[in-house]
């Protein structure tokens, strides 16, 4: 591909100072210069500038930056004008210093070239390695290395990467092809193979793929896999991977073209991985995996099991493995025991770039020929729990400060933590063990591919994929499961590493595990599943296990009180918790909860030995038939307030009177009916006809909320009855009750007006039928558009607003909260939505009312208590909204409670 137009942007316009195109690294005479931002050179290209500046052995290259891939997609495909000279000024400068030529068949020179945007995204296109061999620079490696298998092993690799990659030729036609050679010679290892036939047999497979032969220009090479890799910046699964993980489409992806080290070549040669702090506990330890005589892509692909870094590891390992010390030394010796002066130098390097950077690094590197280089370094991604202990022991070692603490923790990831386990005595059968590779428990009907793992988990089944090994295609899939298992692939695997950051449970390496997608069955140890069978894996231990367990709680640590005692000292906002029974009230105040921002009294009604009487009360056409009902409804409310209360000793607690629409409620099987009729003493036919009186065809903007309390007055007295008994006692009793009453759906100022008169006029009845007095408060939510705008008024009769983003959301909007999920994830899709509006506020709309109606409450009594109910309550990015716009609270469920801490913390220090 080759750069057809000038960009617009710059051409002619001296004032403008150029983006940089490229940028070369690893020339120890270049002066030093600032290294630019990693939003300009991509995190990897950032990082290996920044290391050779600090002397590093890195192997030299050149970065294109992000601003080629901006242009690139700006103008459908072309590259500035001036590209094609820099790069080949780039690839002569990197042959001055190697010593070698591109495309030279005496000593070529062999590059990888690799995608690298800003922040790391595993989604996007995967390495080119050995860019360069033809078969004439065959020849010249064969010669200059002395080494013919190494030469056309390489060359082998090389033809395969870049056909899959850059040509899209599918991956698993070059591995039938070798197996089908390796079965027709009889021969089991890969290393047995005739190199020569299996060139041929993939070259011809390009060719006839393709319709053309397999690229031999190197030129042509190098410019058809940067075409690739930012193409892939486009690709379906990098923008997934995106729209997860929250990354803006704009940030484009940079290209690093670097001189290739090898791996492998011979015993003094290998590669591998490794993290300055164990990504799973965040143990400050070094953790890694290499291999003797491989290439990088060995270890992450999980083909061979890899071996550990250090000694310790190693035995570890072994002892996990049941691998007895003999074996462990022959075949699976660490690298501090094989390559005892490269481990030495690795861990210098790896200490002191961990204390340049300040956090932990996740490292490639390669030793050739006893040399060690470093490939790549980067912030290493890890478990909630280790990010949580990492920040602690970074601050506690002067490395990092509080607030950066703070802000180290993505507070989606606390959930990690809260994560389920399993009982000690489960009982179940453990059909095999893997490595415990992603924390967390989960049991789920099994899989065999990631689409299958979708369409399952949108009826709502919990599943489990199994597969031999994943790869970015599987992103989606991993996501809508609830954990994964995978035959091979170690720590720092594709599986393992995509799995940490979703904080799904992962099992990688479980050779016990084999699959039979013909069958859509598979073997585990002596085992035989088949697809829809229940498995549980835990990840915490490796175990996978026959069956469905019911998984519980875990338990937080030392590192997570600290960061949370951190957060709740930094923090402005209250947490509080919405809870509808006694139990949902003492989690959440386990969690930290301040109060309860949103009891759900309908959700009380629904139990069945109360429904009849609800139902009861629904159908009766008299306000004394209604009473009657009522009085029942009245008993068991006030026990339910009484043991919310005392859950809630000294804490508020915000209870919302009847919202939904009556007929929620109704009977709409015959049967049912029937019942109904007998107990009420009336004809089916009369109730028929009440049940379809009350049907409406669009409810949610019906007869609900406070239009209920107004035309039903005694629904909302006795409940308001119920509520002030239960606190008259519990008080009386010593335990300290804030009971705070809220009326949904109010539209009018003069709906709260009448609500609230009738209301107090109960109250002020059971006070004086008990003596006790006890201070309440009455509120109303904001969740129509009307109330933001009319605030002000609703303040002279409200003492506090809680925002109720869900209605809020869907009035705002238009768009129905029970269906629109039907087309939002078109409209995402499309760009049209960044975000799902039910899950993080719209700040531009929703927000904007928010901020009115803080505005105008505010205006009319500066007092007000301000918070907020919906489900943007627990959501780490609308919370900082919510910071911002001044709330004194935000109120979610229990087990988003801590998050919410966390995030109300990081955004007082934002
Ligand atoms: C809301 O609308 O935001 C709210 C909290 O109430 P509900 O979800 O019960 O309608
Ligand atoms: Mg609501």
């Amino acid at each position: 591909m080759k750069p057809k137009k000038t960009s617009a942007q710059f051409a002619g316009d001296a004032s403008v100072q150029p983006l940089r195109w490229t940028v070369f690294f690893g020339d120890p005479q270049q002066a030093r210069e600032p290294p630019g931002a990693p939003e300009l050179l991509g995190g990897k290209g950032y990082n290996l500038l920044e290391m050779t500046q600090m002397g590093f052995p890195v192997p030299p290259g050149f970065i294109l930056t992000t601003a080629v891939c901006k242009e690139y997609h700006g103008t459908g495909g072309s590259y500035p004008v001036t590209l094609v000279d820099e790069v080949n000024r780039c690839l002569k400068q990197l042959e001055q210093l190697t010593g070698k030529g591109f495309g030279d068949p005496n000593q070529p020179l062999l590059v990888s070239v690799r995608s690298g945007a800003p922040v790391s995204m595993p989604g996007m296109m995967d390495t080119v390695l050995n860019l360069g061999l033809n078969p004439h620079t065959l020849q010249g490696l064969v010669t200059a290395s002395g080494d013919e298998r190494f030469a056309k092993d390489a060359y082998r690799r090389f033809i395969h990467m870049y056909s899959s990659v850059v040509l899209g030729v599918p991956h698993a036609q070059f591995q039938d092809a070798a197996s089908q050679l390796k079965q027709s010679t009889g021969i089991s290892e890969d290393h047995d193979v005739d190199p020569d036939k299996l060139i041929a047999r993939y070259l011809n497979i390009v060719a006839k793929k393709t319709d053309k032969p397999f690229p031999s220009d190197p030129m042509e090479q190098l410019w058809g896999a940067i075409g690739a890799v930012f193409s892939s910046w486009n690709s379906p699964r990098a923008k997934i991977y995106r729209k997860i993980h929250h990354i803006p489409d704009t940030l484009g992806t940079a290209v690093t073209v670097q001189a290739m080290v090898f791996g492998n070549r011979g015993k003094h040669s290998g590669t591998g991985v490794a993290f300055t702090r164990d990504p799973a506990t965040g143990e400050d330890t070094i953790m890694g995996e290499f291999l003797i005589n491989a290439q990088g892509e060995d270890v992450v692909a999980g083909i061979r099991t890899p071996c550990q870094i250090s000694l310790a590891e190693a035995r570890a390992w072994a002892q996990r493995q049941a691998v007895g010390e003999s074996e462990r030394t022959a075949k699976y010796a660490s690298m501090e025991e094989a390559m005892p002066a490269q481990y030495r130098e690795l861990i210098d390097l790896m200490t002191r770039l961990e204390t340049h950077y300040r956090d932990m690094q996740d490292i490639e590197f390669t030793v050739e020929n006893g040399r060690l280089w470093l490939l790549q370094t980067r912030n290493g991604k890890r478990t909630g729990r280790a990010a949580v202990r990492i920040a602690v022991e970074m601050e506690n070692a002067g490395l990092i400060t509080r607030k950066q603490a703070l802000l180290r923790v993505p507070a989606e990831h606390i959930e990690q933590l809260l994560h389920p386990g399993l009982p000690e005595n489960h009982g179940a059968t453990v059909l095999a063990r893997g490595l415990a590779a992603s924390p967390g428990a989960a049991s789920g009907q099994i899989v065999f591919d990631a689409d299958k793992a979708v369409t399952l988990a949108q009826t709502g089944t919990p599943v489990l994929l199994l597969t031999t090994e994943t790869s970015p295609e599987d992103v989606h899939g991993m996501h809508a499961a609830q954990g994964v298992l995978t035959a091979r692939g170690g720590m720092t695997s594709h599986a393992a590493v995509v799995a940490r950051g979703m904080g799904r449970c992962c099992i990688a390496g479980c050779g016990a595990l084999s699959i039979d997608l013909a069958n859509r069955s598979c073997r585990i140890g002596d085992h035989r599943l088949k697809e829809g069978d229940w498995l549980t894996l835990n990840g915490n231990t490796g175990e996978v296990l026959l069956g469905r367990i019911a998984t519980i709680e875990t338990q937080t640590d030392a590192y997570f009180d600290t960061l949370m005692q951190w957060a709740d000292e930094a923090r402005r906002l209250q947490v509080w918790c919405n809870a509808d029974t006694p139990e949902d009230a003492r989690r959440g105040r386990q969690f930290g909860a301040q109060g309860i921002g949103l009891c759900r009294t309908e959700h009380m009604f629904f139990d069945s030995a109360r429904i009849t009487h609800v139902r009861q009360m629904i159908v009766a056409e008299s306000r004394p038939e209604r009473e009657k009902a009522l009085q029942h409804l009245l008993r068991y409310q006030r026990d339910d307030f009484r043991a919310i209360f005392r859950e809630m000793d000294g804490l508020p607690v915000c209870i919302r009177l009847l919202d939904p629409p009556l007929h929620e409620f109704l009977p709409n099987e015959s049967l049912e009916m029937r019942k109904l009729s007998k107990l009420v003493g009336k004809p089916v036919d009369e109730i028929i006809r009440r049940v379809s009186a009350l049907h409406e065809i669009n409810p949610m903007l019906g007869h609900r909320g406070c239009r209920l309390g107004i035309t039903y007055p005694e629904i909302y007295r006795m409940q308001a009855r119920a509520i002030m008994e239960a606190a008259c006692e519990l008080s009386a009793e010593g335990v300290k009750v804030l009971p705070e009453i809220m009326i949904p759906l109010v539209a009018l100022p003069e709906e709260l007006v009448f609500v609230k008169q009738e209301i107090e006029a109960e109250i002020a009845l059971v006070m004086q039928q008990k003596s006790t007095a006890v201070a309440y408060s009455i509120g109303t939510m904001i969740e129509l558009p009307r109330a933001s705008l009319v605030a002000d008024k609703i303040a002279e009769t409200a003492s506090f607003f809680s925002f109720g983003t869900n209605d809020l959301t869907q009035t705002t909007m238009g768009l129905s909260r029970d269906d629109a999920g039907r087309f939002l994830g078109e409209y995402q899709k499309l760009g049209i939505l960044s975000e799902d509006p039910f899950v993080g506020i719209d700040e531009e709309g929703v927000g904007a009312l928010v901020k009115i109606g803080v505005d105008k409450g505010r205006a009319t009594r500066p007092d007000i208590k301000l918070g907020v109910c919906g489900e943007h309550g627990g959501h780490p990015q609308s919370i900082d909204f919510f910071h911002k716009v001044g709330l004194n609270y935000v109120s979610c469920s229990p087990y988003r409670v801590a998050i919410a801490r966390l995030a109300a913390a990081q955004a007082a220090v934002r």
